[in-house]
């Protein structure tokens, strides 16, 4: 059963086998794996509950609707990185574009190799990631609703012989409207308010919506429940106590919420927010003589995974056309007369897997701020995933290239001017990139100082308080991250099932 506790008129005092707190990618699969093995589950969520019919069409208006901090959420370092987060039943899943990769097996085993992680291999979540994409449909979308920029990228990996292929995706019945990053308002995307959260309310859990956790409950050295107070999802303004009391504790609030719920406990080590990690990306922008109207079909349907072992992947990426003009250089009529040009414009972008560093730095009763430098290797390998961005949009057919990049010029009309990109000056400070897949600032290591959890997600400093979700990544794996979050939430609910 659901219960929306956002403007309850009274304190609310639950028990359970298990409190799962988040319902994204992490907490979702967890709390269904947990109740579909006979425990009693109560899910917290943050966010209300949201039908997609009621989804806003504008940009920020959606942005207010279903991201944290209206989706203005920055890593300020050597640059500011937009990284973005949602705060709604189904988590960031509700708006993220729904890509879809495995974890690669040599990801894990470097993982395992580095963290002595035990009980973790490719042939042990081999059997969760076939049920995981079996649940979530997880496959390419039809050619029909591609649109025209994912289909050049296909013909841009044939013209250069990179490898490239159709993005799997999470979803039934989508028809390419590209709305993704404002929420499926068809409801086709198969996000985790769609999926595991109706499944695990089928099966008897109870889902408290508009609660904010604040703190975990420890009694004798384990993890006893969570506390917290309801929440306006309009004013933010705090409301009635409200009490999980269980025999685990699962957090799921993502990389920033995580630590935040850690610290404000005064629990989980020194190792609590450090270790924050990210896909570092950046676009650019292809125009081409032919229409392209990039705002028909999938956002991001293709990508080029040719480097992917270099470390950078290529992407397409779209958004609606309120966010795009952000993308579009340069100001009054130049930008105008750009602008007029969008419908054949397409976008792409290179995601690396970066080894910059930062620290989600959360203190008791203040927003966790949030701290990242670009290294200077990362800055570099993003200049050669940039060069490889331009000349696979030249590959495919593009006449002009507006690459967004400080020290290159604005706009690159000729294949050969992309050496101009290779051959520049750059520091890291010369890109515009976000970073929306943040992880790892309560590592799984069962190295001694290196880790907040062991190879379960169970806490190196409290019993039976456990971590679901991406916080836990030893660092980036390189490939869009929500399937091997699901992957990695639902090893460590197997496990807490045993124990409970
Ligand atoms: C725009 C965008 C596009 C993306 N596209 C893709 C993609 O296509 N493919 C992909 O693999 N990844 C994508 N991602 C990333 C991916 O969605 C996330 O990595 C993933 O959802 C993270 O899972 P999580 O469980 O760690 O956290 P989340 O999914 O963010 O879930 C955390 C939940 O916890 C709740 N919460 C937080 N704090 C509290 C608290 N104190 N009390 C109660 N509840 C709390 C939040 O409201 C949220 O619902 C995208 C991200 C963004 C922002
Ligand atoms: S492209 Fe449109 S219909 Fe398809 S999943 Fe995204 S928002 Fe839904």
């Amino acid at each position: 059963m659901m219960h929306d506790v956002a403007r309850a008129a009274r304190d609310q005092r639950l028990d359970a086998d298990v409190v799962v707190v988040g319902s994204g990618a992490g907490g979702a699969v967890a709390a269904h794996r947990l109740q579909r093995a006979g425990k009693s589950v109560v899910l917290v969520e943050e966010g209300p509950a949201i039908d997609p019919r009621r989804y806003h069409a504008e940009s920020w208006e959606a942005m207010k609707q279903l991201y944290y901090d209206q989706g203005m959420r920055a890593m300020v370092g050597n640059l500011i990185i937009p990284t973005m987060q949602g705060r709604v039943v189904g988590g960031t899943t509700v708006v993220n574009s729904a890509i879809c990769f495995r974890l690669p097996d040599e990801v894990l085993e470097r993982w395992v190799e580095e963290e002595g992680l035990r009980d973790l291999s490719p042939d042990v979540l081999r059997p969760i990631f076939d049920e995981v994409e079996e649940f979530l449909n997880i496959s390419p979308e039809e050619d029909r609703y591609q649109g025209r920029h994912n289909l050049l990228m296909r013909d841009a990996c044939a013209a250069t012989g990179w490898r490239g292929h159709a993005i799997r995706r999470n979803s039934r019945g989508c028809h390419g409207c590209g709305r993704c990053i404002l929420g499926c308002p068809e409801g086709a995307k198969l996000s985790m308010d769609r999926t595991y959260v109706p499944a695990f309310l089928d099966l008897g859990g109870e889902l408290l919506t508009g609660v904010r956790v604040e703190q975990v409950m420890v009694s004798r050295g384990r993890a006893v429940g969570v506390r917290g107070r309801a929440i306006d999802p309009v004013t933010m303004r705090r409301g009635r106590r409200v009490e999980v009391r269980a025999k685990a504790v699962v957090l799921a609030c993502g990389t920033v919420g995580t630590p935040a719920v850690l610290a404000e406990s005064g629990l989980g080590g020194g190792m609590v927010g450090r270790n924050l990690v990210n896909h570092v990306a950046t676009g650019m922008l292809g125009f081409f003589d032919q229409e392209v109207r990039a705002w028909d079909g999938v956002n991001q349907g293709y990508c080029c995974d040719h480097f992917r072992k270099d470390g950078f992947i290529v992407e397409v990426f779209w958004a609606p056309l309120d966010l795009m003009t952000i993308r579009v250089p340069g100001f009054g009529m130049a930008h105008k007369q750009r602008m007029a040009r969008m419908g054949h414009v397409a976008g792409w972008g290179a995601m690396i897997r970066a080894t910059s560093k930062g620290r989600v730095w959360a203190r008791p009763g203040k927003a966790p701020a949030i701290f990242y430098w670009m290294n200077k290797r990362d800055g570099a390998l993003m200049q050669r995933a940039m060069k490889a961005t331009a000349d696979l949009l030249f590959a495919g057919g593009a006449k002009m290239v507006t690459p967004g990049i400080h020290g290159v010029p604005t706009e690159l009309t000729d294949p050969g001017q992309t050496r101009l990109i290779a051959e520049a000056n750059l520091g890291s400070q010369a890109f515009n990139p976000i970073g929306n897949h943040p992880m790892g600032t309560c590592r799984m290591s069962e190295r001694k100082g290196r880790g907040v959890v062991d190879s379960h997600g169970e806490s190196h400093q409290v019993e039976r308080l456990f971590v679901a979700d991406a916080s836990v990544f030893p660092d980036a794996p390189g490939v869009n991250p929500q399937v091997s979050i699901m992957a990695l939430a639902a090893h460590c609910a197997d496990y807490v099932a045993t124990v409970v």
